[in-house]
């Protein structure tokens, strides 16, 4: 998402003012600690949830770890995400995104504004062509996320620096293949394997590369770049984006890139779109059978019903509901412009908001182009937690078993297993040419066949306080 410190014109001159001229690490670790805070603080979660959350599919559909200096590694205390964390939490699928140009906050955000991204790759000691091209920075990231995965099949045994050691296997997918290599290794034995951990490559705006038919994006896309939104928090050549200053809809360019992601399987990701843009890919989406995704925001109705006045990062119902009726899956932010305070119980309620209004668009007849009727509401909405994002949020990957335990109160365990990962990854399968929604559902199943058999206490939801049982 990249909010608070660096979204302020005040910090981006900062930066700039305290940058020199080098690489400076300390520097560069402050920026990150400052802007990645963790708001809720630890609570124990009890034995039952956590045993059932220990045995689900857990995924989430953005983080932007790769845009600071240590990016994936083993322990990062001045991270909302590291190895560690990720294992501890059993988050099994992660979508790692780059942003590449992140311009200063004015009345609107346009391109035009003082960009500290270059700045941030100076202090992060990238290499100097990371210091004035997108391209490069988005490249450099998706080589790092590479090396990630080479270092943990090199080395699978990490040291761990707070002593002992530790296993972790990272499958980097790019193919259908590749997430059903991933499900085999992590579910290979009765009990998930919390180390095994699939990651998945994705662009947090297409002004990371020049065009769809361009060198640039065969680059990325031959580095393992498999979700692409086509803006970030400004207008650019691809459409309007939600926070810009036009918030136009797709241009002919974006057009082409939504058709160029279908036919390359690729998930597209309508995070940060303008209305219009959310619209017209819809429609495109929707009559090509692909599902869309947003990867992590809000919803203005809870956030109104909550009285958090919203910015420009909230969806609205009818968003949502064609989103779902495109097959699609709607991932719900830990972040203040998503959910308000950044609390467990507001990202809770975000997704019960989403699954009252998705239950309420049961059986209509899709619009928009859309081909899905929505059968089970809990089947559009996953986890979009923006880690990394220069937010505060209001967990950490290790503290994941927290939703789970809220959720098992308001929902059955097959509602809350969807939320959690199973719709992440159906909708990354039938992007990545699974097959219809059924087939794609079908192909995460073994993960699915865990969550069912799982011990007796979680055949039926915990005690909801609210109807006095
Ligand atoms: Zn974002
Ligand atoms: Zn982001």
């Amino acid at each position: 998402m990249i909010h608070g410190w660096l979204r302020t014109r005040r910090l981006a001159i900062l930066v700039g003012a305290l940058t020199g001229f080098v690489a400076c690490a300390p520097l560069a670790d402050f920026v990150e600690r400052s802007g990645n805070k963790i708001a809720d603080p630890p609570t124990p979660t009890s034995a039952i949830a956590q045993g059932v959350h220990d045995r689900m599919l857990v995924a989430d559909l953005h983080a932007d770890t790769l845009l600071w200096r240590r990016g994936l590694v083993y322990s990062n205390p001045d991270s909302q995400v590291d190895l560690a964390r990720i294992v501890k939490g059993n988050l099994g699928l992660q979508v790692f995104t780059m942003a590449t140009r992140v311009p200063a906050e004015g009345r609107c955000i346009h391109e035009r504004n003082f960009d500290p991204a270059p700045l941030l790759a100076l202090i992060n000691g990238w290499p100097a062509p990371t210091w004035s091209s997108a391209n490069a920075r988005a490249v450099y990231q998706a080589e790092a996320l590479r090396q990630a995965v080479k270092r943990s099949n090199d080395t699978p045994t990490l040291a761990s620096p707070r002593g002992g050691e530790q296993q972790v296997h990272l499958t980097f997918i790019e193919s259908l293949d590749d997430l059903g290599s991933w499900l085999r290794r992590r579910y290979r034995s009765e009990t998930p394997d919390p180390h095994s951990i699939g990651v998945l490559l994705g662009a947090e705006g297409a002004h990371a590369f020049d065009d769809p038919d361009g060198p640039e994006f065969e680059r990325l896309c031959q580095l393992g770049l498999r979700m692409v939104a086509p803006t970030h928090r400004f207008d650019n050549d691809y459409a309007g984006s939600s926070e810009g200053c036009i918030r136009g809809t797709l241009t002919e360019k974006g057009i082409r890139l939504i058709n160029m992601a279908v036919k390359r399987r690729m998930i597209v990701d309508l995070a940060h779109a303008s209305h219009p843009s959310y619209e017209a890919a819809i429609g495109l989406l929707g009559r090509a059978r692909h599902p869309a995704v947003v990867s992590h925001s809000g919803l203005q109705g809870y956030l109104d019903r909550i009285d958090v006045k919203g910015g420009h990062r909230a969806n609205s119902d009818d968003e949502l509901i064609w989103l779902a009726q495109t097959g699609g899956v709607f991932g719900i932010g830990f972040w203040p412009a998503a959910v308000g305070v950044p609390s467990v119980d507001n990202v809770v309620g975000a997704i019960l908001y989403a699954v009252e209004v998705l239950t309420r668009a049961q059986g209509a007849a899709p619009v928009k182009g859309g081909s899905h009727a929505i059968t089970r509401a809990s089947e559009h909405i996953a986890l979009g937690s923006d880690w990394d994002g220069a937010v505060e949020v209001a967990i950490d990957p290790a503290r994941l078993a927290a939703i789970t335990e809220r959720l098992l109160v308001h929902l059955e365990p097959d509602d809350v297993a969807n939320v959690m990962g199973l719709n992440a990854c159906r909708v990354i399968a039938q992007s990545l040419g699974a097959g219809d929604y059924t087939a794609a559902r079908k192909f995460c199943g073994v993960a699915a066949l865990r969550t069912a058999a799982q011990p007796e206490q979680a055949a039926r939801p915990l005690k909801r306080p609210d109807s006095g049982e």
